[in-house]
């Protein structure tokens, strides 16, 4: 499977997009909000960029990469206006693999546009936005380019499967009862590309620029911990149910493994600083619940119904972001009836334990 080729959120704004299923991303997205605030006023306490460049990478196509996007051109705006100074031109990138469904970004534009303006009450410098169709683990811009990198959610995926990792049979990424050689190869492959990734955006940030990343990642330094991998193992239960019912073939099962490492934040610092060109302003640990929807409600019959939603809502959204790989293996025809399933395991673990997902944000600056 090439990853690059394969990954993407689901498109459109359909059922099962992304667009309409990606709420918890947005939670996570809010509560990091204060780190990037921190983040421009210290950019902003040393330097006066007159034109701003900033990228999201790992945008997808909902509204989530729109809203961090509004947010960075509304913080500026009320530092240069409190400085006594004329907002900067601001230049957007939209990052993200060329499987992206960057029409849906466009579409909206016009729409987000409108309402910054009305925000900035024509205070607000020019925007002009652009997509960046590639793979984070390159380069993507010219050197010496960009002031402010953002990323939400997407650090997590890795550049590819990692080899060698054939002896994790019945499971479909890090588990407490893969082989010692199966968490090593993940982890050996999250090192790789995040030292890639920190080498190119190095390459890429002004002297002085920052970035704000956000991984799903977790606090044990057990990387095969509940907190991260039980999501992907409740989906191994399905897919696993479905082969035993002889639907699906147990060795297409055992070939199947997720592109992603959920690191802690121990394991962050440790690239940062073996690559030696930022410097860690703030790390932070948030948690926040499977269930987007879930402290709307409270007790008694909400609860339970809470609780039957909040499998399906799981499941929606565990299917707009896994949806694309399990088609490229497994093919179309089992799709609804893994999720189906899916959402009924989730359901009935979430009535029975506290699921959270596990975020680590890292403030960077560039020292070199
Ligand atoms: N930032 C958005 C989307 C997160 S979903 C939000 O918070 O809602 C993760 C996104 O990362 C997906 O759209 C996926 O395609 C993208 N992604 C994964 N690996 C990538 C890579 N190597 N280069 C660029 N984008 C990548």
């Amino acid at each position: 499977m090439e990853v690059v080729q394969v990954l993407h959120m689901n498109g459109g704004v359909g059922e099962a997009s992304y667009a309409n299923n990606s709420l918890v991303q947005k939670k996570v997205i809010s509560m990091t909000k204060p780190i990037r605030e921190e983040a421009i006023t210290k950019l902003y306490s040393t330097s006066f960029p007159t034109k701003l460049v900033i990228a999201d990478l790992g945008c997808s196509s909902g509204p989530n990469t729109m809203l961090v996007v509004s947010e960075f051109i509304e913080i500026v705006s009320n530092i240069c206006k409190k400085q006594g100074n004329q907002s900067p031109e601001f230049q957007v990138f939209f990052n993200d693999l060329p499987g992206n469904d960057f029409n849906t970004i466009f579409r909206s534009l016009p729409r987000v546009q409108e309402k910054l303006r009305k925000q900035m009450g024509g205070g607000g410098g020019p925007c002009f936005f652009t997509g960046v169709p590639g793979s984070f683990y390159g380069r993507l811009f010219p050197s010496k380019s960009v002031n402010i990198f953002h990323s939400s959610y997407s650090l997590q995926w890795l550049s590819q499967v990692p080899e060698g990792i054939e002896s994790n049979k019945g499971n479909i990424y890090m588990a407490s009862t893969s082989p010692p050689c199966v968490l090593k190869a993940y982890y050996q492959q999250f090192q790789t590309d995040f030292s890639v990734f920190l080498k190119c955006r190095s390459e890429e940030l002004v002297a002085g620029g920052r970035m704000v990343l956000t991984f799903l990642g977790r606090r044990s330094d057990d990387p095969s911990s509940k907190e991260c991998c039980y999501i992907w193992e409740l989906l191994a239960m399905a897919l696993n149910e479905m082969a035993s019912e002889g639907i699906i073939e147990e060795k297409k099962v055992d070939s199947f493994n997720i592109p992603q490492y959920t690191p802690s934040p121990s394991e962050i610092k440790c690239e940062v600083m073996k690559e030696g060109s930022f410097g860690i302003d703030r790390i932070e640990v948030t948690e926040v619940n499977w269930n987007a929807y879930s402290d709307e409600f409270n007790g008694g019959d909400a609860l339970q119904l809470q609780l039957q939603d909040g499998g399906y809502n799981v499941a929606q959204c565990m299917r707009a972001v896994a949806e694309p790989l399990l088609v490229s293996h497994f093919g179309e025809a089992i799709i609804d009836e893994v999720f189906n399933k899916y959402s009924k395991i989730v359901a009935d673990r979430m009535a029975k334990e506290k699921t959270e997902f596990v975020n680590v944000t890292i403030s960077l600056a560039k020292t070199g």
